[in-house]
């Protein structure tokens, strides 16, 4: 299963030929004994997927207009859907750290590209809490997450933490290290620089290497040309991918787990490059646009609408191969029977943005299609659920240790999910914090902090010049596409900010100690 890619590989993901495949494969597996065996009253296993940089605006279970997402609307239909979810950060460090310990950037720290958890608090994470009760696997497309899971392991969580290059192809990135693969890595990024926009991360590159890369690059798009006319899916840093290797990996992962597992898989689509294979490619380009956003104080060189909106069909197109990948994983686990016996977390780290002349993640606004993330969870026996109160994905540690019996520690800034705690209010406060101008060690200087409570939602702008002291008042209800700020002087808001403003400081506060 966990095979290099094979022509076969290529083919019909997006229909019934897909999963078909999958599915002969699972049985093949599961003969002739069946299931692993499990032991009695054992926890079902856990399958916490991570898509990279879906937001949840560009769902039609969430009201957006493009069909691009027919299978998650589908496998909605027996979930707990969370419709209000938020991350935490909003970039795949900030957002996957505050998913990985259940604390806001301003705790963990993990706030700049490439960054880290803070010091000391790396023992912070669900991994380590749970390692009593799963057995743990963790993969990633992303090197940046990858960095963080390797934290999280090196702080003592008894994880399975699978190499990049097991479902990544012709990367040459730290193949020098294979010893210490996070350390080269690391130092490796930190060199290059290399930026979200491939191919022009190559030209950090040696001439060389450029032109080695280019021609290799060439070669395997060429090669490829007919299913994926874009160019074949690949990382910023130019190691090539499938979803569907990805999705047999992890089918095979939980038929041949025989003890509760935790499997956390970290997919990079519909992160760009947007490289859709040919069923989604050129599916959207008719579409109506948006909202018109006039630019952002802070979109630099803002881009003019009619950019936004090719790269707001190309990412939904990626988006709809993101989704046809999830509907052949969930009918391939179904049919093999793994999905009685496994709860499946269905969320991001961050989600993305072509408004107000921003086209990415990498920006220091908070609006809500770059914070607002799919949550959908699967539960064995569990009925369709929809929650509409406001939650975070620092929610999801405590989630999952209140499912393995524990108590959530006093530390984590979340709570236990609605929909698995009756204890739950819908008044509490959700935060989302961009810190990437400020020290991890220092409290905060430059940042943009949101804060989320029913419908309100206050953005205050810290330290940017030009915006000192600039906050953003919305109510999102009347106003969902946060056109029409109102004054931040209505007893509401002002009561929001003075919140914000406490959470801040007891964050800045326990820095300190
Ligand atoms: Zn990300």
């Amino acid at each position: 299963v966990t095979g290099r890619l094979t022509r076969r590989g290529f083919l019909g993901l997006a229909g019934a030929a897909g999963a078909a495949v999958l599915i002969d494969r699972l049985r093949a597996r599961r003969l002739p004994g069946g299931r692993a065996p499990r032991g009695a009253g054992a926890f079902p296993h856990i399958l916490l997927l991570v898509f990279d940089t879906l937001s949840a605006r560009h769902l039609s279970i969430h009201g957006y207009a493009r069909p691009a997402s027919p299978n998650i609307a589908r496998w909605a239909e027996r979930a707990r859907v969370y419709h209000r979810h938020y991350a935490g950060g909003s970039f795949t460090t900030s957002g996957t750290a505050s998913l990985l310990t259940g604390t806001y950037p301003w705790t963990h720290r993990a706030m700049h590209l490439y960054g880290s958890l803070r010091e000391g608090l790396a023992a912070r994470n669900l991994f380590h809490l749970l390692a009593g009760a799963y057995t743990q696997t963790a993969y990633t497309h992303n090197p940046l997450a990858y960095l963080l899971l390797d934290q999280c392991r090196r702080a003592g969580a008894e994880l399975d933490l699978v190499p990049m290059h097991t479902l990544l192809h012709g990367a040459e990135l730290a193949s020098h290290a294979p010893n210490d693969f996070a350390a080269a890595l690391n130092a490796e990024l930190q060199l290059r620089r290399i930026e979200n926009d491939d191919p022009s991360g190559l030209l950090f590159l040696g001439v060389g290497e450029f032109f080695y890369k280019y021609a290799r690059l060439t070669s395997v798009n060429n090669a490829h040309l007919h299913a994926y006319p874009a160019g074949y899916p690949r990382t910023s840093h130019g190691a090539f991918f499938t979803l569907e290797e990805a999705v047999q990996w992890i089918a095979g992962r939980l038929t041949a787990a025989s003890a509760p597992a935790l499997a956390y898989v970290h997919l990079l689509p519909p992160h760009e490059p947007y490289l859709p294979p040919r069923p989604f490619l050129g599916q959207f380009t008719a579409a109506a646009p948006p909202a018109a956003k006039p630019p952002h104080p802070l979109a630099e060189d803002p881009l003019p609408p009619r950019y936004l909106q090719r790269a707001r069909a190309e990412y939904d197109e990626y988006l709809a191969y993101a989704d046809a990948a999830f509907g052949s994983l969930m009918d391939g686990l179904e049919t093999a029977g793994i999905l009685q016996d496994t709860i499946v977390i269905l969320t991001s780290d961050h989600g993305q943005l072509f408004e107000r002349g921003i086209h990415g993640h990498v920006t220091p606004v908070l609006y809500e299609p770059l914070i607002r993330i799919p949550l959908l969870i699967w539960q064995p026996g569990a009925a369709r659920q929809d929650i509409h109160t406001p939650t975070s994905a620092v929610d999801i540690l405590p989630t999952l240790l209140h499912l393995a019996g524990q108590s959530p520690p006093a530390w984590a800034e979340g709570e236990i999910l609605p929909g698995f705690s009756a204890a739950h209010t819908g008044a509490r406060a959700i935060f989302v914090v961009d810190a990437k101008g400020s020290s991890k060690f220092q409290p905060l200087m430059q940042a943009t902090l949101a804060i989320i409570r029913g419908d309100h939602k206050a953005i205050q702008y810290r330290g940017f010049a030009g915006l000192e002291n600039a906050v953003e008042c919305y109510d999102l209800a009347a106003d969902p596409e946060e056109l029409n700020p109102l004054s931040p002087e209505l007893p509401e808001f002002r009561e929001l900010l003075r919140a914000l403003d406490e959470a801040a400081d007891a964050a800045d506060q326990r820095l300190a100690t």
